[in-house]
């Protein structure tokens, strides 16, 4: 009987924001993978084993890294090697753990590592997490969406249409990978100055970061670590 290999949600930011599964699921594996990418200068970086750094957890950490600009090829001939390493790790006896930041299947890439293995016929089980944006709504102590409010989540990729409409049919908006649209919310915003925004960077960190004050945001450089949440404005 093979081990079964846990995909471990590790919040987004604030260690304490892992729950009490995923941290006891850490603690009691052989090994933990985390992604990661580089940074400008070619170090390798990982929010995700930055986050376990912070926690009592004494398993050895890999990174496997994701290229930035990924294609499709590249990104999957990691999660092929990974998911080999993986494999290998439990016919030998290990007990290994994917881990990811935020809710792991929530635009979560170790998913992909997932599915692979269900295919393969490995056991896996994943343990959830405090998606970033649930974790920054509640730092700014809004309602996310009330009564019979509806929640729409744009992924980066959009257009100033697609926006506009959406925030006439009066969803509460949350939008992630700023960088993909900075321009767009930039403009965005120019066109409706009366826009309950709320901007996020780094939440749960200790550089944290959240205005209201959308005048700021026309100049500020969105980090990867950024989202908005749009409110509808009241009728
Ligand atoms: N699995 C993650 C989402 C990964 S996609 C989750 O459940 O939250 C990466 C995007 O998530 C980033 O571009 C950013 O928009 C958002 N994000 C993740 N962590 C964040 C944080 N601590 N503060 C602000 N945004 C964050």
């Amino acid at each position: 009987m093979l081990n079964t290999i846990s995909f471990v949600s590790l919040g987004p930011g604030d260690p304490e924001l892992i729950t009490l599964k995923g941290l006891r699921t850490l603690r009691e594996a052989d090994k933990i993978y985390c992604p990661g990418t580089t940074d400008a200068h070619n170090k390798p970086v990982s929010r995700a084993a930055l986050l376990i750094g912070m926690l009592d957890v004494k398993t050895p950490v890999t990174i496997f890294q994701l290229p930035m600009q990924k294609t499709r090829t590249q990104a999957s001939e990691v999660y092929q090697t990974l998911v080999q390493q993986l494999i290998a790790d439990v016919q030998s006896g290990l007990k290994p753990v994917v881990a990811a930041e935020g809710d792991a299947g929530f635009y979560s890439s170790v998913q992909y590592i997932y599915e692979q293995l269900i295919a393969a016929d490995i056991p896996c089980n994943r343990i959830p997490g405090v998606p970033a944006f649930l974790a920054a709504a509640a730092t700014a102590g809004i309602h996310l969406v009330k009564q019979e409010e509806q929640l729409h989540v744009v992924p980066g990729k959009t257009t100033i249409e697609e926006l506009d409409r959406l925030i006439t049919n009066r969803y509460t908006l949350v939008i992630m990978k700023l960088t993909q649209c900075d321009s767009i919310l930039r403009q965005l915003i120019l066109q409706h100055p009366d826009l309950e925004v709320h901007y996020f960077e780094n939440t749960g960190l200790p550089n944290a970061f959240y205005t209201t004050d959308i005048s700021a945001l026309q100049n500020r450089p969105f980090p990867y670590f950024s989202l908005l949440i749009i409110r509808p404005e009241p009728r």
